[in-house]
C-alpha cells in the first residue's frame, strides 16, 4: 500500500482530469479544488484513570453551493488535515453525482478507539460535538459516520447538540439509530449502492454478474454489506479481507457466515471454511471479474495497479486508488467504477434520513430501498452517457465531468456574495 498518495492531492487531479473534458474557467476551477473552510480543534479529554490527554479533530466544509455541507467523521490514527479535506470534497462530488441537494463536509479524530473505554469515546465525542455546535445545523452542515463511527457516535453528537440548543433536531446529524431518528436501511445503504453499481456495471459492459467471481478488500460496513448483496446476485464472493489478512474459497463464501465468524474472531482470518489464506496485497492482484475495495484510500497505487487482474473494479471505499493506479488501470481497459457514485449510497439514504426527520414521518426500508435503487440507477445512466459523449478516457473522469458540471451550475445561476 502506498504511504505517498496525498488524497487531497489526487482529488486535485482527478478535478483537474476531468475539466479538460468541460468548458470551465480556471478561476471557476480553482474554487472548487479547495474547502471554503476547516475547523481544526483540540479536544482536552479526561481519561478513565483521571489524566487529561488531547485529540486533535476536524471538520472540512468544502463546498456549500448546492445544499450544506455534508459527511462523515472517522476516527482513525491516520487522520490529517489533508485527508480530512479531500473526503469532503469527494463528498461535494458524490452529492452531486446522485444530484442530492448537499454541498461537502467532512472530520475526524486522530484516535485508535480501540484504545479508549466507551466512557472515554463518549466524552471524546460529547467534546467534538460541543465544538462542532457553531458549524452544525440542520440547514449548515450535518454529520454522518464514516470509519469507527457509527449510530452510538451520531447518537450522542445529536443528544449534545440537542441539549446546547435547548430543541429537538434530529435532522443535525444523520446515521442515527432508529430509536433516535435513523432511517430504515441506512446500515445498508452504503453495499446496496456498490451492488446496484456492479449490477449496472456488468449489464452495461454486457457481462453476466451471476457466476462472476468477486474479490472484496475490507470487511466493515461497506465490505461486508457489498459482498453479501452481490453474494445475492448469485455472484460468487471468492475472497475478503481485513486488516489481519486475507481469506480464499474457490466456490464461493456465504458473506453471512463469514461476517459471523469475524464478529466473534474479530478477524476473517482463520476462517474455517477457506482453502487459503494470503495477505491483503494478493487479494487485490487475484485475478477475478470483479474487485471490490471497501477499505482505506490509497489501497492500491500505481505499481500494485499493474498487477491486478480484475475486469472490473468498483470501488465501495473512498479514494482507494492513486491517480497513478487510475491512469495505469485505464491504458488496460480495466473499468473502474468510482467512489463517488458506488458508495454514494450510504449520503443518500442520510439525505432520506434528513428528509424523514423535517418531516418528521418514517419511510419503510422497502421504499427506502426503491428510491436509492432509482437515484442510483439514473446516475448510472447520466454517468455512462457522459463518458460516451465526452469520450473521457475513464468512468472516473467522466462522473467528476457530471458532478462537478452541477456545482458549478449552481455557483453561476446564483452568483457570488463578495
Ligand atoms: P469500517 O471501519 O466498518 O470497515 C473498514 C474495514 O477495512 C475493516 O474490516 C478493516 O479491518 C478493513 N481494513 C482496514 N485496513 C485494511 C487493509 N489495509 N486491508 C484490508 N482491509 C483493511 O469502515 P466502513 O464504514 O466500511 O468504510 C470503509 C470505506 O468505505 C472507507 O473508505 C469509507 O470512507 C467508505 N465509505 C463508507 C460509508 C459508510 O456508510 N460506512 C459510506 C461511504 C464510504
Amino acid at each position: 500500500m502506498s504511504e505517498q498518495a496525498n488524497p487531497f492531492e489526487s482529488l486535485q487531479e482527478q478535478i483537474d482530469d476531468a475539466a479538460e473534458y468541460m468548458n470551465v474557467g480556471d478561476d471557476v476551477l480553482n474554487r472548487l479544488k479547495h474547502p471554503e473552510r476547516v475547523l481544526e480543534t483540540n479536544l482536552s479529554v479526561e481519561t478513565d484513570d483521571g489524566d487529561v490527554e488531547v485529540f486533535k479533530a476536524f471538520r472540512s466544509e468544502f463546498n456549500g453551493d448546492r445544499g450544506p455541507y455534508k459527511g462523515g467523521i472517522r476516527y482513525h490514527p491516520n487522520v490529517s488535515r489533508d485527508e480530512v479535506k479531500a473526503l469532503s470534497g469527494w463528498m461535494v462530488y458524490k452529492c452531486a453525482i446522485v444530484d442530492i441537494p448537499y454541498g461537502g463536509g467532512k472530520g475526524g479524530i486522530i484516535i485508535d478507539p480501540d484504545d479508549y473505554s466507551e466512557d472515554e469515546l463518549e466524552r471524546i465525542t460529547r467534546s467534538f460535538a460541543k465544538e462542532l455546535r457553531p458549524f452544525i445545523g440542520v440547514d449548515k452542515d450535518i454529520p454522518a459516520p464514516d470509519v469507527n463511527t457509527g449510530q452510538r457516535e451520531m447518537n450522542w453528537i445529536k443528544d449534545t447538540y440537542e441539549t446546547l440548543e435547548n430543541t429537538t433536531e434530529p435532522g443535525v446529524i444523520t446515521g442515527k439509530s432508529p430509536d433516535s431518528g435513523g432511517s430504515a436501511g441506512r446500515v445498508e445503504a452504503t453495499g446496496r449502492s456498490t451492488m446496484l453499481t456492479a449490477r449496472e456495471a456488468f449489464d452495461y459492459l454486457d457481462r453476466d454478474i451471476e457466476g462472476a467471481s468477486v474479490a472484496v478488500q475490507g470487511y466493515g460496513n461497506a465490505g461486508w454489506i457489498a459482498a453479501k448483496l452481490i453474494d445475492e446476485l448469485g455472484a460468487n464472493v471468492v475472497a475478503v479481507s481485513d486488516s489481519s489478512g486475507a481469506v480464499y474459497k474457490e466456490g464461493g463464501f456465504d458473506p453471512v457466515d463469514v461476517k459471523h465468524h469475524k464478529k466473534e474472531t474479530g478477524s476473517v482470518a482463520g476462517y474455517p471454511g477457506a482453502d487459503d489464506e494470503f495477505s491483503n496485497e494478493d487479494l487485490l492482484t487475484l485475478d477475478v471479474d470483479l474487485l471490490v475495495p471497501a477499505a482505506l484510500e490509497n489501497a492500491i497505487d500505481g505499481d500494485l495497479a499493474r498487477d491486478v487482474q480484475a475486469d472490473v473494479v468498483v470501488e465501495a471505499a473512498n479514494g482507494p486508488l492513486t491517480p497513478e493506479a487510475d491512469d495505469v488501470l485505464s491504458e488496460a481497459d480495466t473499468y473502474v467504477f468510482p467512489d463517488i457514485l458506488a458508495n454514494a449510497g450510504g449520503v443518500t439514504v442520510s439525505y432520506f434520513e434528513w428528509v424523514q426527520n423535517r418531516q418528521r414521518f418514517h419511510w419503510t426500508e422497502e421504499r427506502v430501498n426503491e428510491e436509492l435503487e432509482r437515484i442510483i440507477t439514473d446516475a448510472f445512466d447520466n454517468l455512462v452517457e457522459t463518458y460516451e459523449e465526452t469520450g473521457a478516457p475513464n468512468m472516473r473522469t467522466a462522473a467528476y465531468v457530471v458532478a462537478i458540471q452541477r456545482v458549478v451550475d449552481a455557483y453561476e445561476e446564483s452568483g457570488n456574495w463578495p
